[in-house]
C-alpha cells in the first residue's frame, strides 16, 4: 500500500481533530505530503472518521489525480494540492470549520494575538482569505494567498486552515487557532482585550519553533 504511515497519520489527526471537538461530522480534512515521492495522503470525501482504516485514505499526486485507495478524495483536494505546489516547506494541511474561528471568518475579522500561544504558534494575526465557494480551485488561491508565508488562514463564511512541516503542527497550530478565537470572542463579551505586546511577538514565534521533543 503507498504512503502507509502518511495514511495511518492522516487518520489519527482526523480522528484528534473530532476528538478535540475541531470537527463536526464529515466536515474538514486532513493530509500529509511525502516529500520523497511528492504524493498526498488525503482523507476520503464525506466519510466518518471514527470508521476509516489507513486504506481508507486516498493517495493523490501533486495535481490532485488519485493513485491509491478505493474512495474519492476530500473534494476540498484542490485547494490542498494547489498550497503543497506553491508552499514546498509545507508537509501537512489541517482544515477544520471549528465554531470560534469560523465565528471569526464570519465576521471577517482576524484573530489578533490575545494569548501567548497563538503569538508563539502563529507570530502575529490570523488573516482572513476571501470568500470563494467551498472544492474550487479558486477557494486554494485564496486560502493561500491569505496564508503568504504563515502557517494559518481563516476561510471567510467558511472555517480555518493551518499548515506545518508535519501533521503534529499542523493539528497544533489548529487547536491553538480555536482556543485563541474562542477567548476573544468570550474576553470581547466582557470588555477590551489586551494583546500579546507587539514587540515581542517575533521573540515568541522565534522561539516556538525549538518548542516540545526535538527529533533527531
Ligand atoms: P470533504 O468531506 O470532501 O473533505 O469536505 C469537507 C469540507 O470541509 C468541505 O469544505
Ligand atoms: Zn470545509
Amino acid at each position: 500500500m503507498l504512503l502507509y504511515d502518511q495514511r495511518k497519520e492522516v487518520l489519527a489527526t482526523a480522528q484528534q481533530l473530532l476528538k478535540g471537538g475541531l470537527v463536526a461530522a464529515t466536515w474538514g480534512n486532513v493530509s500529509a505530503r511525502d516529500p520523497e515521492t511528492d504524493l498526498i495522503a488525503i482523507t476520503p470525501s464525506g466519510m466518518r472518521y471514527e470508521i476509516l482504516t489507513a486504506e481508507d485514505i486516498a493517495v493523490v499526486d501533486l495535481e490532485g489525480r488519485l493513485r491509491d485507495g478505493k474512495y474519492q478524495p476530500s473534494s476540498e483536494t484542490p485547494m490542498h494540492t494547489l498550497i503543497y505546489r506553491e508552499r514546498p516547506d509545507v508537509r501537512a494541511i489541517v482544515h477544520t470549520h471549528s465554531i470560534f474561528a469560523t465565528v471569526m471568518a464570519t465576521l471577517k475579522r482576524e484573530i489578533p494575538p490575545v494569548i501567548a500561544e497563538l503569538a508563539l504558534g502563529v507570530g502575529g494575526n490570523v488573516p482572513v482569505a476571501d470568500f470563494a465557494p467551498p472544492g474550487t480551485e479558486e477557494l486554494g488561491r485564496r486560502a493561500l494567498a491569505g496564508l503568504g508565508k504563515g502557517n494559518a488562514v481563516l476561510l471567510q463564511n467558511h472555517g480555518v486552515l493551518t499548515v506545518g512541516p508535519n501533521l503534529e503542527r499542523a493539528f497544533t497550530i489548529a487547536a491553538i487557532v480555536e482556543d485563541a478565537a474562542k477567548i476573544y470572542v468570550y474576553s470581547s463579551l466582557l470588555g477590551t482585550p489586551t494583546l500579546v505586546p507587539a514587540e515581542i511577538l517575533a521573540d515568541l514565534f522565534q522561539a516556538f519553533q525549538s518548542y516540545g521533543q526535538q527529533k533527531d
